[in-house]
């Protein structure tokens, strides 16, 4: 169990470095991307501070009391999509070398019977079948 940083309820973490619950992370994410729409609009300035909505004196998207705050939510909130593909891409890597390594292993496996048949003089079906003990 963790405690959010934001609301200071408890949660379970779904990944390592999570220090948000998963309600603020979703509010939170939801309100970067929309406040992220907004500014290629061609707004510059949000009327509230995005982490307390006190109205802003100052600054473009976070009151200066949330400012470090802010810089916590925004890495935790833009982070784990890059820890998440990161482990996607690692999966893949790993999925791909263990479909090559099978393949080869096969492959090889293939090789090392049609030689064998080729020396027993047989073809390779009726080696394999003599091989399976389908015929002795
Ligand atoms: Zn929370
Ligand atoms: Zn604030």
């Amino acid at each position: 169990m963790s405690k959010c940083m934001v609301c200071g309820d408890e949660f379970d973490p779904q990944y390592k470095a999570q220090r948000l619950c998963q309600s603020c992370l979703d509010k939170f994410t939801k309100r970067y991307w929309d406040w992220d729409a907004y500014r290629k609009q061609g707004y510059t300035r949000r009327p509230t501070c995005i982490v307390c909505d006190k109205p802003m004196m100052s600054g473009f998207s976070v009151c200066p009391d949330c400012r470090d705050v802010w810089k916590k939510i925004y890495y935790q909130i833009v982070r784990p999509k890059t820890i998440i593909q990161a482990r996607n891409r690692m999966k893949r890597t790993r999925d791909k070398a263990i479909e090559a390594a099978v393949e080869s292993r096969l492959r090889t496996g293939l090789d090392d019977d049609i030689a064998a048949a080729r020396k027993a003089g047989l073809s390779y079906g009726a080696y394999m079948v003599r091989k399976k003990g389908l015929v002795r």
